[in-house]
């Protein structure tokens, strides 16, 4: 019998948990499925930026997320150096606090891991909804016009089952197989770098600093690798490069022969460390040429790796669950045609492209002194990208002229559509949830027209949201669910309603 489900996604790390979670929170029936028998046991992407965090807080678990994030509180240090206690290179960032982004949230960013975020992002999709199968995997997929016939098969039984969905989100990583079968390609550089990854528990005093994300890049005249502390006490990840081209391998890597680099790499020549996990993976920077087929989209690492110099790979993959989500739901509820889903590779791949393009540059300068970036341009202002970024797309009315800019400075927000909402405690729950209209002191004149709408509309009255949102008063803002503003009008209309409608036909594609 063939089981039918809105919206099937495919893979349940960061980015098909995040999209299962924004989904069945917008009433989506949606159905997960995970090859593995859980979610990641590695940290792997450790940091919620203040975008993610916002997300977050819209679908309620920003203080659960907080709560694992041991390591939140007192902020972030980047070191590049020799060693632990050797020779320090270049001190990236000193301790967090040059980044004042209080002008765009209000909310801290969040440093936990994957192997904890991970779960709280299922518990919460099962409890709005969704259902997550593990050891289940996708092993065929054939979109027609109508839908998308799935064949899942479980991993320990073998038992095959035929899924029915309108729309499949393909969340499976960056070996992508759905991607593959779709034949879209990708474009970008292999094997930057190979990395193992090396879970260990030691104590090592004070050569990292507790309370903190203390984060190295080693450039040990042995060796480059990684080094940083977890949420976990006395629990590291130390991830040194291996050189294929000189005939290297993981296997290469004895537990003996890790021990003695971590010795090496934290100038402790006694320490006993325990190996808890050892993996491998290649470094790469490539972007799929499309985000989508038909009714198929990609989300995540399918559409896109970027080295992991920025931490800005998970976090893209929950920013595209959050795009994409919302448009579904739209669509699928009737609210939208079906062109608005042409907008979300329209918004996400140029981020995508930012993402990787600034994660390159920050691998030169921190890891790989050699990469050759010719050509490869960065983002204007690294913080932009995570809050100051734009969308172009038809479900955004962009206002002329358009100074072509793909970051905004996050220290001096505008409000202009396009954007994000500048997040203030006067607006922050206002937002994130679904529509809204945002009316500069008086919204007299715009109630009746968003209720005709069927969009909620609130005055804010503090004179910050007014000159953010570069509203007068009697202006306002249309704010789409994820919280990016579609549209404003900086004076009052003469025909708020007419206006009104005229606005969402054309952002809702209808
Ligand atoms: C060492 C390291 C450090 C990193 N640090 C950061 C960081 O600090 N910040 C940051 O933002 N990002 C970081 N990243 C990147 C981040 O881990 C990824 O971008 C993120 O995991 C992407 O999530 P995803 O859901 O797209 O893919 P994944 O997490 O790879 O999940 C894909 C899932 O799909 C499943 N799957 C695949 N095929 C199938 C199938 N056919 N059927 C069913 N299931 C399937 C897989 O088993 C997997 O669980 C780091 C990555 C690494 C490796």
């Amino acid at each position: 019998m063939t089981e039918r489900v809105q919206v099937l996604v495919v893979g349940a790390g960061l980015g098909g948990l995040s999209a299962s979670l924004f989904l069945a929170q917008a009433g989506v029936d949606v159905l997960t499925v995970e090859r593995h028998a859980g979610t990641s046991v590695h940290s792997r992407a450790a940091g919620q930026n203040w975008r993610t965090m916002e997300l977050f807080h819209w679908a309620g678990i920003d203080r659960e997320v907080l709560a694992v994030s041991q390591r939140a509180s007192q902020g972030l240090r980047i070191t590049v150096a020799t060693s632990l206690a050797g020779r320090v290179l270049h001190r990236i960032i000193e301790d967090g606090s040059e980044f004042d982004v209080s002008a765009s949230t209000t909310l801290p960013a969040g440093m936990a891991g994957q192997d904890v975020v991970e779960p709280i992002l299922l518990a919460h999709a099962e409890k709005a909804g969704a259902r997550v199968r593990f050891r289940t995997e996708l092993v065929e997929l054939a979109p027609d016009g109508d839908g998308v016939t799935a064949t899942l098969r479980h991993r320990d039984s073998g038992e095959e089952t035929v899924v029915r969905a309108d729309y499949v989100v393909a969340a499976d990583g960056g070996r992508s197989g759905v991607r593959a079968r779709l034949g879209i390609g990708t474009t970008g550089m292999d094997a930057l770098s190979h990395c193992l990854g090396v879970v260990f528990d030691a104590d090592l005093g004070d050569r990292v600093q507790a309370g903190v994300t203390d984060l190295f890049y080693l450039q040990h005249p042995e060796f480059t690798a990684g080094l940083v502390n977890t949420d976990t006490p006395d629990r590291y990840v130390f991830a040194p490069d291996y050189f294929p081209e000189k005939g290297e391998s993981p296997a290469d890597f004895t537990p003996e022969r890790l021990v003695a680099m971590i010795r090496t790499a934290t100038d402790l020549p006694d320490l006993e460390p325990e190996i808890v996990w050892t993996g491998s993976w290649e470094v790469a920077a490539r972007l799929a040429d499309r985000f989508r087929d038909g009714r198929v989209f990609l989300v995540g690492d399918a559409a896109k790796v970027t080295p992991p110099t920025g931490g800005m790979g998970g976090n893209t993959a929950v920013g595209d669950a959050a795009d994409i989500a919302w448009k579904l739901a739209a669509v699928l509820r009737g609210e939208a045609g079906p062109a608005l889903l042409d907008t979300y590779e329209a918004e996400r791949r140029p981020i995508a492209r930012m993402v990787i393009d600034t994660s390159l540059h920050n691998m030169k300068q921190r890891m790989h002194p050699g990469l050759d970036v010719s050509g490869i341009t960065p983002a204007e202002d690294p913080l932009g990208i995570l809050l100051g970024f734009r969308y172009r797309s038809t479900a955004v009315l962009s206002e002329e002229p358009d100074d072509g800019a793909r970051v905004e400075d996050v220290h001096a927000p505008t409000g202009r559509p396009g954007f994000r909402a500048p997040g203030l405690e006067s607006t922050l729950d206002l937002l994130g949830r679904s529509w809204v209209l945002l009316c500069a002191g008086d919204a007299a004149a715009w109630t009746p027209a968003a209720a005709a709408a069927g969009i909620d509309c609130h005055a804010v009255e503090d004179a910050v949201f007014a000159s953010r949102y570069g509203l007068s008063r009697g202006g306002a803002s249309l704010v789409r669910p994820d919280g990016i503003v579609a549209w404003r009008a900086p004076e009052p209309v003469e025909d708020p309603g007419a206006e009104l409608q005229r606005v969402l036909d054309a952002v809702l594609s209808r």
